[in-house]
This record gives structure tokens, C-alpha cells and sequence, in this order.
């Protein structure tokens, strides 16, 4: 029997301890099947699952990224229209003119 043995390792990088270790391609496609738990080298516990621990990870970043993405949009919004929601009218000072004008509205808001 030969030594010389072409085998295809697929390079896994723990996302617990970001150690990489490779096993071989055939026994990947296995676990995959199985959706079994394997171990890093440190012990630390990996499974191919449809989505991998650290792809969720990612994207759930992704998703709170988008998030902000959106409030700190409609912020600006905000900023750029100036309109005063009780009127409806475009101020350059918004801030000043709801303290001037609607101070009520907003005590009444505050004790709402
Ligand atoms: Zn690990
Ligand atoms: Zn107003």
C-alpha cells in the first residue's frame, strides 16, 4: 500500500478558539449528513449545520447593522425635514419652536 495518498482536507477554523484543524472531505460530507458534533482540538464543540455557529453569529450582526442602518436614516430624515409634528410646518430651529409654541403639548406628553 502506497504512502503517498491524495486525500482532500477541508480547513475548519473553530470559532470558539479560532484554532484550524482539517479533516478530511469525505468524513465532512458525513458530519454534514448527520449534522454530528465534532471537536476542535481545544475541545470545543463544531457541527455543520445548515447554517454554522459563526455564520449565525454573522449574520444576526448583519441584521442589527441593518437596523441602525435604518434608525440612524430616519434620524437624519428627521433632522432634514425640521417639520413640527404639531403644526406641520418646516422651522429651521425646530427645537426652539416646540419649546416656544408647544411647551403644553409636551408637558402634557411628559405627564401622559
Ligand atoms: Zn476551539
Ligand atoms: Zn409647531
Amino acid at each position: 500500500m502506497s504512502d503517498f495518498v491524495n486525500i482532500q482536507l477541508r480547513r475548519i477554523t473553530c470559532c470558539n478558539c479560532g484554532v484550524v484543524f482539517a479533516i478530511g472531505e469525505d468524513h465532512v460530507q458525513q458530519l454534514k449528513e448527520k449534522g454530528s458534533t465534532f471537536y476542535c482540538p481545544s475541545g470545543h464543540g463544531q457541527y455543520f449545520d445548515k447554517v454554522d455557529p459563526c455564520e449565525k453569529s454573522k449574520r444576526r450582526i448583519a441584521e442589527l447593522n441593518e437596523q441602525l442602518d435604518a434608525a440612524a436614516k430616519k434620524i437624519r430624515e428627521l433632522e432634514r425635514g425640521n417639520r413640527c409634528e404639531h403644526c406641520g410646518k418646516r422651522y429651521k430651529n425646530l427645537i426652539r419652536h416646540i419649546q416656544k409654541q408647544h411647551s403644553e403639548q409636551l408637558t402634557e406628553k411628559a405627564n401622559a
